[in-house]
This record gives structure tokens, C-alpha cells and sequence, in this order.
């Protein structure tokens, strides 16, 4: 894998370039490659070993306390001190001013080592760098700057029991009670929020909580919808203005776990706030600190949405890659078989390692097709982060980025899940046994189309919102890239995949305006989900056509890259003619099929 990912950093995409940049002049090649090395080191030594400890020791509440494996707590533990919760901030709050692009692929080794050890930190990363973008100073310097140090760590609260793809019923209170708090608006929130990663814990001695409530309209409602959404800092344990806890326990607990599938490492709660457990500056009712301003919530929340998602869809890679790594090794050396010859089996003869049998070559390039170009997938839009930061088209990387978010996310998630199963295949019955990894991996991979936007919404963001949005600037920004590579490519010998790539783009392009030629959201969206598949899929060819344009020689990495180009070409791109037709007829029968028919 670390060939594969410095290949596509350095030489496709061109990390090194970015050293030119103001932000990360101080950075080098030797930098870059000293952090991917560091985080390759304390992934293999701290995370990979206890990956499967943190799945069969999963966490534990005796009532009071969760217990958790000590491995989870040296891991993170190594993790904070690698300084990469703060990789990418400035270098005066003690970050590394790293590229967003050398930070995702920095953290891509702990999703491959351990994505549920991992998880703890990236969720803090997350929560403190909001903080620092919509935050106060005060807030930014007692929570964010011991977040970054691996203090406190931090946690997501969006989703309720009755509240998850649609947030606007959120239901959470939150009462003003003084405007005049130093630590920000503090507010008195009561509620429930279902679903809490890295919820509860005693890895770090408090737990910064972002939460997501509504204030009260005037009629003492809360307000309907979005709008009334505003977002909460809401400790675990009370500090004060020096950061310094004050001894007063909070009034948010852990009602219990979530028994999970899998991602057991990390802890899943449902947390109750403000039910009177405990009585924080003497009454019930839990401490919240309003972040940005009332209303405001879900902007900032979703802030650093490309970010959250592109580490999302990098995790599912990931998983994808570790399956696909362990069951190529199982291949070579698992004998079953003998050559099929038109005279038949010779049983006399020794048998073949599976690998030798198309069918299960077919398998391992299907898995390398897959997670090799997601990984080029999630550079390329961590690279795109970088160029809406630090570049000097912001406009353009943005209009990229709408349109491949939904597809940097949703994409791993189905079809690195599919590497799994194919990696459970490869094994055989070995496969679906706790002796070998490949089933955690499938297990760990399945939560990635649920969290984050499932699968239906991303793909109702697609087809909904973002292929439309601004007359359809955003698909057309897309298409003109696509473009230049299909020019690069029509006078070499990937002429044919160019042609394909050119008539999937323009079918992608029709199918999007018959979806919407009759105006009725309804019918359009009906068929959102097989839209989404062939969209990613033709960014996918469209990126491995790119990927195969730079690979240079004749040795087994170049021709790797281009035997799994020429695989996605083959197998891959022809599926979207079935999933297109449905969306460019309007397919209504899922829409008006009855519900009593089901
Ligand atoms: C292991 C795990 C960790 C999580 N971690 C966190 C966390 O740290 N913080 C947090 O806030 N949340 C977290 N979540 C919650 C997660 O984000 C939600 O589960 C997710 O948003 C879906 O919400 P739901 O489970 O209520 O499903 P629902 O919203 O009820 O969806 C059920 C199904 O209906 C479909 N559906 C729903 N609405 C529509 C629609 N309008 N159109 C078409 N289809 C629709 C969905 O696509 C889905 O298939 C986590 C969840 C899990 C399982």
C-alpha cells in the first residue's frame, strides 16, 4: 500500500508541489514523508496488533464505568503524542501545518491498522477543528487547544432516537442562562442523542461533547426545521477559564451501549443530558456553551463536512485495502486445484495456488480496482481541500468538491464493502471464521454506508442539490475535467477507455436531464440510489484513466496499475447502462408500488 499511496501523492497528484505554498513552506518532501512514516510506524506497533482484541473485548458498562481494552488506551495515547490531532492547524496553537492531503493519508494507516481504535482521535481532530473555526477565542484556547493535546478527547452529537437522516426534528432543549458566562452563552440542555461515538470513556480525563439542540422560540416552542438548530459545547466534567476542571460533574450520562455490529473498539452510547443526575452549579439540567451564533448549528456543524466525509470514505478504503492485502497473501499460498486441460485434471499432478485460477484473480483485481482508485478517489478531494484553502481557484475546487463529496463518501462505502465480501470469498470457509481478519474487516466496513449521510441521502444530495445547483455548474466543472484527461488519453493506446469514458459522461449527462425533464422532484429522485452507482463509477474509470496516463515503465507496479485500470473498463463501467436506463425513464414502480404489496 505505501507504494501505491506515494505514487499517487507525489507523482500523480503532486503533493510536493504544495510546498511552494506560503501556508507550508517550511514543509519538504523529506517532511511529508517523515509524517507518513511516523504514522506508519505507531499504526503497525500501537493499532494493527490489538485490532482484533478491541472487536472480541468490546466495551463494557458495569453501571458506573466503561471498560475498555488498556491496548485502546496506549494506542490513542501514542496517537496524541504523534501530534497528528493538530496536523493541520497552524503552528502557534502547536499544529503541523500539514496539506490536507498528507493528514488524510497520514490517518489512513490507523484506518487500516485499527478503524475503531482509530476512531476516538479522528472524532476529536474533528470537534476541535470546528471549534477553532466557529468558536471563541476563550473556547478555541480551554477546549481545542487540549483536544489538540490529547487532554480531552472529543465527540459528535447530532443524531436521537427519532432523529437521524433527518435533523430538523432534533429535538434537544436548550435554555438560556447567563448570556454573560466567560466560556460563551451558557445554556441548560435536556434531551437524549442516540448513536454517540466515543460517548462515554476514560481514556482522557474529559470528554468534550458538540451538541447539536434548539433554543426555545418566543412562544417557548422550539423552532421548526433547520433553522433552529444551534450547536453546544457541553463538557463531561466542568473547567474553568484556565482550563482547569472545577470538580463539578456535568449533568450529561451514558444511559447505555450500543451492541454492535462492528467498529466495537469504539465506544457507542446514548447519552442523556439533563435528566438530574447530577446538579452542576446547583441545579439539574446540563451546561452547555453556545458555539457561533443561535441558529447557526448545522452551518457550522457541517463546516468541515468535506473533511468529515473524505475521512469517512478513506476509512472504507482503507478496510477495503486490508482485506484485499490479507487475501492476496492467502492466495499465494493457499494450494487447491489442479489446471483445467482439454484432456481433463491430472490428479497425479500437484495441486495450484489459488491464485493461479482466473476466477480468483478476477476476485483480487476486482479488490485492487476497487480500493486503489478509491484511494486516488479521497487524495484527489483531500488535494481539492488543499486547493480551496491555499490554491488560487477556491471557486473552482469548490464546485468540484459539491459534486464528488456525495461520491467520496457513498463509493468506498458500497463497493469497498464488496472488496470485503470479496476477500471473505477468496478464503473460503476460512474466510468467514474469527481465525482470519477478513470477516472484521466486512463487519467494521458495513456501518460506512449508515453514518455520515447513509446511502440514500447522499445519493438524494446528488441528484437533489448538487447536480443542479447553479444551473448544473458544478457537473459541468466535473465534465470539462473529465474531459481533459479523455483529450490526454484519445492518441494513446487507452484511446478505447477514452471513448468509453466519453460516451459514460455524456450518458450520465442525459440521464440527469430526463430525470428532471417533468420538474417533479419525486420522480426524479425516486431512482437517486442506481444514479449514484453510475456516477461514482464513471468518476472512478475517469480517475483510473488518469492514474494509467501517469504510470511510468514495464514493471509489475506499472502494470498492476494499468491491469486494474484495464479491469474497471471491462467489468466495472458497463454496469451503469442498467443503472441509468432506470433514472433516464423515470422507473416509477419503487414510487408507486404499495406499501401493502411489500
Ligand atoms: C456505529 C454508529 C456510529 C454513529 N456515530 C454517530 C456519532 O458519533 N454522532 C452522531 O450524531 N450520530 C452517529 N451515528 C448516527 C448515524 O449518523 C445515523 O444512524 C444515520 O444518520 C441514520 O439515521 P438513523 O439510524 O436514524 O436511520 P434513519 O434516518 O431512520 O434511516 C433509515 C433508512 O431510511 C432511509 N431514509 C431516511 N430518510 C429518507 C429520505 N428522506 N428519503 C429516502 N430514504 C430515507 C435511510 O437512507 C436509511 O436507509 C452513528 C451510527 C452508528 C450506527
Amino acid at each position: 500500500m505505501r507504494q501505491t499511496l506515494d505514487f499517487l501523492l507525489f507523482d500523480w497528484l503532486r503533493a510536493g508541489d504544495l510546498t511552494t505554498r506560503e501556508r507550508f513552506a517550511e514543509h519538504s518532501a523529506e517532511t511529508f514523508a517523515a509524517v507518513l512514516d511516523t504514522c506508519e510506524r505507531i499504526a503497525r506497533e500501537k493499532f494493527a496488533p490489538f485490532n482484533r482484541l478491541a472487536d472480541t473485548e468490546e466495551p463494557r458498562f458495569d453501571g458506573e464505568r466503561v471498560h475498555l481494552p488498556q491496548a485502546t488506551h496506549e494506542a490513542t495515547q501514542a496517537y496524541a503524542e504523534s501530534g497528528m490531532l493538530a496536523a493541520a492547524q497552524d503552528y502557534d496553537v502547536g499544529g503541523m501545518q500539514l496539506p490536507c492531503v498528507i493528514e488524510m493519508a497520514g490517518n489512513a494507516f490507523f484506518s487500516k491498522a485499527s478503524v475503531a481504535m482509530g476512531g476516538y482521535a479522528m472524532l476529536t481532530s474533528g470537534n476541535a477543528n470546528l471549534i477553532m473555526a466557529h468558536g471563541t477565542p476563550l473556547q478555541r484556547e480551554v477546549f481545542a487547544r487540549n483536544e489538540f493535546a490529547g487532554r480531552w478527547f472529543g465527540t459528535m452529537c447530532l443524531s436521537e432516537p427519532q432523529a437521524g437522516s433527518s435533523l430538523s426534528d432534533v429535538a434537544t432543549r436548550a435554555e438560556l442562562e447567563d448570556e454573560a458566562d466567560p466560556l460563551g452563552p451558557r445554556y441548560r440542555l435536556t434531551g437524549h442523542k442516540m448513536w454517540i461515538s466515543a460517548g462515554e470513556h476514560e481514556i482522557t480525563e474529559n470528554i468534550v461533547h458538540l451538541v447539536l439542540a434548539k433554543i426555545p422560540g418566543p412562544d417557548g416552542r422550539p423552532v421548526p426545521g433547520t433553522k433552529g438548530i444551534s450547536l453546544f459545547i457541553v463538557p463531561k466534567k466542568l473547567v474553568d477559564e484556565r482550563a482547569e476542571l472545577t470538580g463539578e460533574r456535568n449533568d450529561v450520562v451514558l444511559a447505555g451501549l450500543n451492541h454492535k455490529l462492528g467498529y466495537r473498539g469504539t465506544t457507542n452510547c446514548l447519552l442523556n443530558f439533563g435528566e438530574g443526575r447530577f446538579t452542576p452549579l446547583g441545579r439539574k439540567g446540563a451546561v452547555g456553551y453556545l458555539v457561533g451564533r443561535p441558529g447557526d448549528g448545522l452551518r457550522c456543524m457541517f463546516h468541515m463536512m468535506n473533511e468529515a466525509r473524505i475521512g469517512v470514505g478513506l476509512g472504507a478504503v482503507m478496510l477495503g485495502y486490508a482485506g484485499y492485502e490479507a487475501s492476496l497473501e492467502y492466495a499465494k499460498q493457499r494450494p487447491q486445484g489442479r489446471p483445467m486441460t482439454a484432456a481433463g485434471k491430472d490428479a497425479a499432478s500437484p495441486q495450484r495456488p489459488i491464485i493461479e485460477h482466473a476466477d480468483v484473480r478476477r476476485m483480487l483485481l476486482a479488490q485492487k480496482s476497487y480500493v486503489e482508485g478509491g484511494l486516488a478517489l479521497e487524495l484527489y478531494c483531500a488535494r481539492l481541500v488543499d486547493e480551496l484553502h491555499t490554491g488560487d481557484d477556491a471557486a473552482g475546487a469548490q464546485a468540484l468538491l459539491d459534486v464528488l463529496i456525495p461520491i467520496a463518501k457513498s463509493w468506498p462505502s458500497e463497493w469497498c464493502l464488496e472488496a470485503n465480501s470479496l476477500a471473505i470469498q477468496v478464503l473460503g470457509g476460512y474466510g468467514y471464521t474469527r481465525d482470519f481478519p477478513v470477516e472484521q474487516y466486512w463487519r467494521d466496513q458495513r456501518l460506512n454506508m449508515i453514518h455520515e449521510g447513509t446511502h440514500g441521502i447522499q445519493a438524494l444530495d446528488l441528484l437533489g442539490r448538487k447536480v443542479v445547483q447553479q444551473g448544473g455548474a458544478s457537473l459541468a466543472a466535473l465534465a470539462a475535467r473529465v474531459q481533459q484527461t479523455i483529450e490526454r488519453a484519445i492518441h494513446t493506446d487507452w484511446a478505447p477507455q477514452a471513448h468509453q469514458l466519453a460516451a459514460a459522461l455524456a450518458q450520465v449527462g442525459g440521464a440527469t436531464k430526463k430525470a428532471w425533464s417533468t420538474g417533479e422532484p419525486e420522480e426524479a429522485l425516486a431512482n437517486a440510489t442506481p444514479y449514484l452507482q453510475a456516477f461514482g463509477h464513471t468518476v472512478l474509470a475517469w480517475l483510473w484513466l488518469d492514474v494509467a496516463l501517469s504510470v511510468q515503465g514495464e514493471g509489475d507496479f506499472a502494470q498492476g496499475k494499468r491491469a486494474a485500470a484495464r479491469y474497471f473498463f471491462a467489468y466495472e463501467l458497463p454496469r451503469i447502462d442498467a443503472w441509468l436506463a432506470v433514472v433516464a425513464r423515470r422507473e416509477p414502480l419503487c414510487r408507486e408500488i404499495r406499501a401493502e404489496w411489500l
